[in-house]
């Protein structure tokens, strides 16, 4: 079942440290699949056979899907989409939770992640092959229809509405990296204290792999999917994100018209920084902000600052050439970690 059929791993893969001696090599179990139009993998230390983790995922995937996949035509979310305004649906306190990160995030990142965007990224053909610009009176119709002001919840009748007709979410931007939070909250649950888990390339990282840290490769930018370095990192009980403007594109008048949209203006971002790369306590966070600073840009590196995120943007200087800006944080890691 997919969520997205835009999300493909894109930006950070894990790297096996090739330091490990064999005699300190510890069991490392793995567990990978498909999920959300993209990949996980799950991998950690301990006492739990795949098999019986491979259970939980299985059932945690299916009931996420049946509540927040806009790909399952019968899903919560898309009854909470395609309802009139004002009409209650009835919904769980995890939906409650995300209409409630909706609202927070939007508010954090000055209005930059804006999952009331749905129908701009459609109307964009971002969920089609064919993407184009959309006329300027279609265009203006659908952001009429945008702003987490007009979603609502009671929480103790567990019901939301919305108080405008045609007011969809997408909830590409950071589905995959709460499921992976929700993911390692369960590993925890169950005493598993060293894992790492990636959906569609959010990762979350706790513990350590054996006497050696996990380690992460963030990807120089490239449109052809060629996975070459920019570098690689250390990381323990942490999250990365990386978001990106070089797989889902098209190109107009020769501009490459970038999947990420900006609310302000419904256009697709068009500036120079090619990826960003975000690191957080939680995945979620780590999603969000890589987004909302794909957005931004540079202008948003004050923001980040403010609010104390580890981010590095990486900004095109011509053909496989990128300069990269980051945050006082995380030149601190950078410098710490960079392996
Ligand atoms: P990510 O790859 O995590 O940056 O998420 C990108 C996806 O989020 C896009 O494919 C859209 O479906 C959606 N999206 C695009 N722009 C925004 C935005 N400004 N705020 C929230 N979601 C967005
Ligand atoms: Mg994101």
């Amino acid at each position: 079942m997919k969520l997205s059929v835009l999300s493909l791993v894109l930006g950070l893969f894990f790297i096996s440290c090739n330091k490990d001696s064999q005699l300190s090599k510890p069991t490392v179990h793995e567990i990978k699949g498909k999920i959300f139009g993209s990949t996980y993998n799950v991998k950690y230390l301990g006492e739990l056979t795949p098999g019986e983790f491979s259970v939980f995922l299985d059932q945690f995937f299916l009931d996420f899907n049946q509540e927040f996949s806009t790909y399952q035509s019968n899903s919560v979310i898309n009854l909470f989409n395609s309802s009139p305004a004002f009409k209650k649906i009835k919904v769980s306190t995890r939906f409650i939770e995300m209409l409630k990160i909706i609202k927070a995030f939007n508010q954090k990142t000055m209005g930059a992640f804006d999952p009331t965007l749905g129908p701009v990224v459609k109307i964009w053909g971002f969920y089609q092959a064919e993407k184009k610009r959309p006329r300027p009176d279609e265009l203006k119709r659908v952001r009429d229809q945008m702003g987490v002001d007009h979603l609502k919840w009671d929480e103790s009748s567990l019901v939301a509405w919305k108080t405008k007709n045609g007011v969809r979410l997408d909830l590409n931007a950071f589905a995959p990296g709460w499921a992976a939070d929700l993911v390692g909250e369960e590993l925890i649950r169950r005493k598993i204290n060293h894992f790492m888990v990636d959906i569609g390339g959010e990762i979350l990282v706790k513990g350590s792999k054996g006497e050696h840290n996990w380690v992460v490769g963030i990807e120089r930018p490239s449109v052809g999917g060629n996975h070459e370095l920019h570098t690689a990192i250390k990381i323990k009980d942490l999250s990365i994100a990386t978001s990106g403007n070089y797989r889902h594109f098209f190109l107009e008048s020769g501009q490459r018209k970038s999947h990420i949209i900006d609310p302000r203006t419904g256009e697709p971002v068009t500036h120079q920084i090619s990826s960003v790369t975000i690191l957080a306590e939680t995945a979620l966070e780590a999603d969000i902000w890589g987004t909302a600073l794909m957005v931004l840009g540079e202008e948003g590196l004050n923001l980040a600052e403010q609010n104390g995120i580890m981010a590095l943007l990486l900004k095109a200087q011509g053909p496989g050439k990128f300069q990269s800006i980051m945050t006082t944080s995380m030149s601190t890691y950078l410098k710490a970690n960079e392996l």
